[in-house]
């Protein structure tokens, strides 16, 4: 808990929907509009087959202490202290709203999955080690589709791959690091549920903000003036406890 505690200062909880805020990734979104461009280019691409919930916890504004947290726990050289804030912050996260997730998911997890890396890495991801190994579920291994590159950022039905019914009837919690257009992760969702899935809700630890990018500018304003980082913030259904 402390080690939550010392991060309050730099985090923030997502906004809620609306109001120029994206329902799904609580990026911006068109003045009007629900979902952000890629969100909504996400939902007709995929046929709706995506993650029941995106939940991010916090926003990860590009340069701040979060972000370079991010990066760092997964440089060559892992940041013991970068590492230790991540996990405590997603499992302490995790711990608080499990049961509402379930509510939200017509029952408990049973399953994890981490975005596979298609970076040629050797070994165990790092978000694999911090927070999947951690939870009481069996961890489940889709593999990459080589043709697509590991900074393509787009949406694919066919990005990963599970072999067929092997998430059969199963409720799936997706984790990755980090939310930019979202597309690797949505990707993922759609394989789950090509592969019998029944609910996906994919948990991310930032949801990366460009403030040099124009239109990001009034959520960059909205999230200086916001209050502390509340773990307790109950994102699945946007209330406090
Ligand atoms: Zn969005
Ligand atoms: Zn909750």
């Amino acid at each position: 808990m402390q080690v939550v505690e010392r991060q309050r200062n730099y985090l923030r909880n997502p906004l809620p929907p609306g109001d120029g805020i994206c329902a799904v990734c609580r990026s911006t979104a068109g003045s009007g509009f629900e979902l952000c461009y890629q969100c909504s280019q996400h939902r007709s691409a995929s046929g709706g087959m995506q993650a029941d919930i995106v939940a991010p916890i916090a926003y990860s504004i590009a340069r701040a202490q979060h972000d370079h947290n991010l990066i760092i726990y997964k440089s060559a050289q892992p940041s013991a202290v970068a590492m230790g804030n991540l996990s405590s912050l997603t499992v302490l996260y995790l711990a608080y709203h499990w049961d509402c997730f379930a509510a939200a998911l017509g029952g408990a997890f049973t399953h994890v999955v981490t975005v596979p890396s298609t970076r040629g890495r050797q070994g165990e991801h790092p978000l694999e080690t911090i927070v999947a190994r951690r939870m009481p579920l069996p961890v489940l291994r889709p593999v990459p589709n080589s043709a697509y590159g590991a900074d393509d950022r787009n949406f694919y039905r066919d990005r990963f791959y599970l072999p067929p019914g092997s998430a059969t009837g199963g409720r799936v919690l997706l984790l990755d690091d980090t939310w930019t257009t979202g597309g690797r992760v949505q990707s993922l969702a759609f394989a789950l549920k090509a592969a019998g899935a029944v609910a996906v809700a994919a948990v991310v630890i930032g949801r990366r903000v460009n403030p040099d990018y124009g239109p990001s500018k009034p959520l960059v304003d909205r999230l200086r003036a916001a209050p502390w980082f509340d773990i307790t913030r109950c994102t699945p259904v946007d209330r406090p406890h």
